[in-house]
């Protein structure tokens, strides 16, 4: 990252994630070897992400934990408790990763929260801090008030919504493009390039997207309760797609969001 720290391209998220499995999902993504696991304060399963970090076998710094800065806690003051929350539920006194959820430009308060997101970067109380849902104009702010670029943008992306005007923004400004939403809640898994390509590489669908992600250069953090699930993910990092695969799967664009439009969504 342009921080001079690294991350793993592929983790597991865990939105929508009951309270009472978030400690198995988790156990089972490292045991199946993951080492990237993307959390929220609003996912509300925060205490399970801690259990399942403090876990047999679980190394804490072999292990690259995200959470993220809900909106109703954006503002300086209000970050930096937001922060100290998440650290008590979790029970972990360090992230590898803090984000702000969404701009929210509405409320004007990003910037304040992009200056306590520096402070607790100074501190060592997280090693890295980024953005998710920002556009191209709130990074551009964030860099013109503060001369702090974000590590990484986490942001809707799928074969359906492929981003390249961002993606391009962010290799220009050094920043990673985190995918979420990767797999597109299943709706290209039956698009003809995807299912020619998963024929004749004997994949699955999801996996193929999921190649997809790690050939444009993007990290990924699809989603699975199930530990076949997730082992399924994991071995999308072994698919080689070719330069025709690519071609073909990026006709599948119609930009269509499943998500909030970040421009508005507050
Ligand atoms: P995904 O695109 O990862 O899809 C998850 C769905 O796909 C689940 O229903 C899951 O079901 C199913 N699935 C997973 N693997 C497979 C597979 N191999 N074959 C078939 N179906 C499969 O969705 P998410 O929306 O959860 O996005 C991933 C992560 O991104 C989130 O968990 C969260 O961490 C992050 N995110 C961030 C947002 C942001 O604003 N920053 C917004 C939304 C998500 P099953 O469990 O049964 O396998």
């Amino acid at each position: 990252m342009n921080d001079g720290e690294t991350i793993p391209q592929m983790g597991f998220g865990l939105w929508q994630v009951p309270g009472d499995q978030t400690a198995r999902v988790v156990g089972e993504g490292l045991a199946e070897g993951y080492r990237l696991v993307d959390g929220a304060a609003i996912y509300g399963n925060e205490e399970g992400l801690g259990a399942g970090m403090r876990q047999p076998g679980v190394a804490r710094d072999a292990v690259f934990v995200t959470t993220k800065v809900w909106n109703d806690d954006q503002g300086y003051d209000a970050t930096l408790r937001a922060f100290d929350a998440s650290a008590r539920r979790t029970g972990l006194d360090r992230f590898d990763l803090y984000l702000i959820h969404w701009p929210c430009a509405a409320n004007g308060l990003f910037v304040d929260s992009w200056r306590a997101m520096i402070r607790l970067r100074e501190e060592g109380r997280v090693t890295s801090i980024g953005v998710s849902n920002f556009g191209a104009d709130h990074l551009a702010r964030l860099v013109a008030e503060t001369a702090v670029t974000p590590a990484l943008n986490q942001i809707e992306l799928h074969p359906f919504l492929q981003q390249a005007a961002l993606r391009k923004t962010h290799a220009d400004m050094g920043i990673i493009t985190q995918s979420w939403t990767p797999l597109g809640q299943g709706l290209a898994f039956d698009a003809a390039p995807v299912r020619s390509i998963a024929a004749r590489l004997g994949a699955s669908p999801a996996q193929v997207i999921l190649a997809w992600h790690l050939a444009l250069g993007c990290s990924v953090i699809p989603r699975s309760t199930r530990r076949a699930g997730l082992a399924e993910n994991l071995q999308a990092g072994s698919l080689a797609l070719t330069a025709e695969d690519l071609t073909a799967l990026a006709t599948l664009d119609r930009g269509q969001r499943l998500g909030p439009d970040p421009a508005v969504f507050s």
